[in-house]
C-alpha cells in the first residue's frame, strides 16, 4: 500500500508525528529539553555566516530558541492548514500583544470585536493608546455595521470565536472578508477551539493567536503562547517579536509538546461531557440559558457546525432571577470544581463572569436571552466522570436556590 504523505494524513496522526524531526529528537520519541544560552561555531568563519540566516532549524543563540521550541512551533504550524511559520511566547496573553505590535504603527486604528478576552482588550485600549494606535470595538454578530465601522486608518481587527466568556461564534469569514476588502488585516484568538476544533487561516485569517496554557498545555501546570501566521505575516511577527526579546522556555515547551500528543482525545472527552451536563442543565429551572455552541439550539451552534470540527468544554451558564449572591452561592457548594482562572486542564473549573464589566458595542445577557437574568457562571468541564459533575452541580443548587 502507498505510505500516505503527511499533507493528507488525519488530524489524530499529525498530533502524533508533528515537530518530531529526528535531528531535534534523537532517537527519544518526544522531543527532548535542549537547555541552551550559548550555542557554539565552529570557527569565525561559521559564526560570520549565521548572521545571514534567521530561521528556526539554525543554531544561533537561545534567544531564537533552539530543538524544543523549533518542534513546537513546527507542530503547531503542521496543524494549521495555510501556516508559514509559528512563534511561541512565555503566556498566551503575550501572544495577541505580540500579533498587534508586528502589524500596528502609531496613527492605525485597530477594531476590537466586543466579546474579546479582557487583557487583550485592556492592552489595546492603554498600552497601544499610549503608542499612538485608537483602538474600536465592535459587534462581531452585526457584519454589516462592522464594514461600515471600517475608516480610513483601520488597519487591523481582532476577534474571538466563541467569545471566551459570553460564547458569541461569529461568521470569521464573512467579517474577514469585509476586513480584506478594505485592506485590514485579520487577527484571531482561537484559544477555544484551538488547530484542532477551527482552521483559522483557512477561514480568512492572518494571525491565529493561541494560549496553550489551556487545551496544548492541558496539565494547568504551565503558560505559553503561540501565533501562528500565513506566508504574508510570518516574517513581520518574527522580526518584532525577536526584536522585543519574545522566547518560550524549552522546559515549558517540552510540557507542551507532551499536552499537544494527547488534546485531540482530551478536548473529545472534555467536549463530549459537557454536552451531557450542557443538556441536563438545559432543563434545570434554576437555569435562564445555557451558551454552548456545541449544544444544539444554543446561540452560535449553526455557525458552529458549518464552520468548525471540533471544540471544548468550555461553556457559560446564565442562572434564573437577579440574585447574584445565588449565583456565588452556587459556586462556593460546588466540590468537584475548583474556583480558578483559566481552563483547559484535566480538572473541573468554575467562576463567576461579569461579561457586562467589559462591554462596549454588545448586550449582556446576549440578545435571544432575558434581559433581566444577568448573573453567569463559567464552567470548564475536566475529564471527572460526568456523572459526578452533574450530582456535584445538582447539590450546588440547592445552595442557589436556599440561603
Ligand atoms: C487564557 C487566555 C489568554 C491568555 O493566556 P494566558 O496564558 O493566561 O496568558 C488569551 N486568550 C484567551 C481567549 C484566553 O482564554
Amino acid at each position: 500500500m502507498a505510505k500516505v504523505p503527511p499533507g493528507k494524513q488525519g488530524l489524530a496522526t499529525r498530533l502524533v508525528g508533528a515537530g518530531r524531526k529526528p535531528e531535534w529528537t534523537g532517537p527519544a520519541v518526544n522531543p527532548p529539553v535542549w537547555r541552551a544560552s550559548t550555542h557554539l561555531y565552529e570557527n569565525t568563519a561559521a559564526q560570520d555566516a549565521g548572521r545571514h540566516v534567521n530561521a528556526d532549524g539554525v543554531f544561533h543563540y537561545g534567544a531564537r530558541g533552539g530543538p524544543t521550541q523549533w518542534a513546537l512551533a513546527e507542530a503547531l504550524t503542521a496543524l494549521e492548514p495555510g501556516a508559514a511559520g509559528t512563534m511561541l511566547y512565555p503566556t498566551g496573553l503575550a501572544a495577541p500583544v505580540m500579533a498587534l505590535l508586528s502589524v500596528l504603527k502609531a496613527g492605525d486604528e485597530l477594531l476590537v470585536a466586543d466579546n474579546s478576552y479582557d487583557p487583550s482588550r485592556s492592552f489595546a485600549t492603554h498600552a497601544l493608546r499610549d503608542y499612538g494606535i485608537s483602538t474600536r470595538f465592535f459587534d462581531p454578530l452585526d457584519i454589516d455595521g462592522f464594514a461600515a465601522a471600517i475608516a480610513a486608518n483601520s488597519r487591523a481587527v481582532l476577534l474571538e470565536s466563541p467569545g471566551s466568556l459570553s460564547m458569541e461564534v461569529c461568521d470569521v469569514p464573512a467579517l474577514a472578508a469585509a476586513a480584506k476588502a478594505r485592506g485590514l488585516t485579520v487577527l484571531m484568538d482561537n484559544t477555544w477551539a484551538g488547530p484542532t476544533g477551527f482552521a483559522a487561516l483557512s477561514h480568512g485569517v492572518d494571525l491565529s493567536i493561541l494560549a496553550l496554557t489551556k487545551h496544548v498545555g492541558g496539565h494547568s501546570d504551565v503558560m505559553l503562547g503561540s501565533v501562528t501566521a500565513n506566508a504574508e505575516y510570518y516574517p513581520r511577527l518574527r522580526k518584532r517579536s525577536l526584536m522585543l526579546g519574545q522566547q518560550a522556555s524549552p522546559d515549558d515547551c517540552a510540557l507542551a509538546l507532551r499536552g499537544l500528543r494527547t488534546m485531540d482525545v482530551r478536548l473529545r472527552r472534555s467536549s463530549e461531557s459537557a454536552l451531557t451536563i450542557a443538556e441536563w442543565l438545559q432543563t434545570r429551572d434554576e437555569v435562564s440559558a445555557v451558551l454552548f455552541p456545541l449544544l444544539p439550539g444554543s446561540p452560535g451552534h449553526d455557525l458552529w457546525k458549518r464552520d468548525f470540527t471540533g471544540g471544548c468544554g468550555l461553556m457559560t451558564v446564565i442562572m434564573a432571577g437577579s440574585d447574584a449572591a445565588a449565583r456565588d452561592r452556587l459556586v462556593d457548594a460546588l466540590t468537584l470544581f475548583g474556583i480558578g482562572y483559566s481552563w483547559g486542564g484535566f480538572e473541573s473549573l468554575a467562576l463567576g463572569v461579569h461579561p457586562e464589566r467589559d462591554r462596549a458595542a454588545m448586550p449582556w445577557p446576549p440578545r435571544g436571552c432575558d434581559p433581566q437574568h444577568p448573573h453567569a457562571v463559567r464552567l470548564w468541564i475536566g475529564l471527572e466522570d460526568p456523572a459526578d459533575l452533574i450530582a456535584d452541580i445538582e447539590q450546588a443548587l440547592a445552595a442557589w436556590r436556599t440561603p
